[in-house]
């Protein structure tokens, strides 16, 4: 996988030590697995007060990786539930799902943080940024916890915000920042440990069009890189960003095609 931040030449590659960390954590893979995300008969059904509420029906769908893969469907499909379960944020009442060969929901508590810590970023359409940590702060949360010196941990946040076109808002806190700026400070966070996976909910859900493109664009790029992606929308007008797009209905598949071609005027 893809580097975004490129470790420097005297001291050890955090990437691979977190890669070589997983492999040892993970061991054995699940052989069942067909490619980079595999997921089977993913059910969810939510017991409350009333009747259950059946989010989940049965999916199946396997996405290989490097796609930027849309999730659309009317509000109430099961998109966000579906994105939860693929975050390893929420439980599945049947079936299963895998990435990269690791059964996620086969993991213990503390090993699904591991997982979601290495292996995703996650981008909701709330920033959830910290009101009073600045922007370069913001985006050194996630390595808090990583036994990395301080100053790596500085480098390595300032480098993705370079990469997302903010080095020169670094020190601003979020309340200083417009909406587009914020976004890309929440992208920065969550591109910070070099996931493979970014997963996103109606990242652009309070952005004005232009700045939808520019963010749009942004994303584009880091899949571009490699980095797989998969975006919860209903805006029309970002359909054409994706390689493939799947549509819920009640919680089943309605429909599964390729996105537009590149150059498609959008
Ligand atoms: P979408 O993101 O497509 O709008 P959701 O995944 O949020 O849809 O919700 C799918 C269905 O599951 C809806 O009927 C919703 O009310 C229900 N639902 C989602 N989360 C919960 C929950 N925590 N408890 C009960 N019902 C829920
Ligand atoms: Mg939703």
């Amino acid at each position: 996988m893809k580097s975004i931040v490129s470790p420097s030449a005297d001291s050890p590659d955090p990437v691979a030590e977190s890669e070589a960390r997983l492999a040892r954590l993970f061991q054995p893979l699940d052989p069942r697995a067909a490619s980079f995300i595999d997921i089977r008969g993913l059910e969810k059904t939510f017991v409350g007060d009333g009747a259950p509420v059946h989010a989940l029906r049965g999916l199946d769908l396997n996405v290989a990786e490097g796609t930027f893969l849309g999730v659309m469907g009317q509000s109430g499909s099961g998109k966000s539930t579906f994105l939860a379960m693929l975050g390893g944020l929420s439980h599945p009442t049947a079936g299963g799902i895998s990435v990269d060969g690791i059964d996620l929901y086969a993991l213990r508590g503390e090993r699904l943080a591991d997982f979601r810590r290495e292996y995703l970023g996650f981008v909701f359409q709330a920033f959830n940024l910290v009101p009073y940590l600045t922007a370069l702060e913001n985006v050194m949360l996630p390595l808090a916890v990583k036994k990395m010196p301080g100053g790596e941990k500085r480098r390595r946040a300032l480098d993705v915000l370079e990469r997302v076109g903010l080095s020169d808002r670094a020190g601003h806190l979020p309340g200083k920042l417009s909406g587009g700026e914020q976004e890309r400070v929440a992208i920065a966070r969550a591109l910070v440990n070099e996931p493979p996976l970014v997963l996103a909910d109606e990242p652009t859900g309070a952005l004005d069009s232009e700045t939808t493109q520019e963010i749009m664009d942004l994303f584009a790029m880091l899949n571009g890189e490699g980095i797989t992606i998969v975006m919860v929308t209903h805006n029309p007008e970002i359909e054409r960003y994706f390689d493939r797009i799947i549509v819920l209905r009640d919680g089943l598949l309605e429909r599964d095609a390729p996105g537009a071609p590149p150059g498609a005027p959008g």
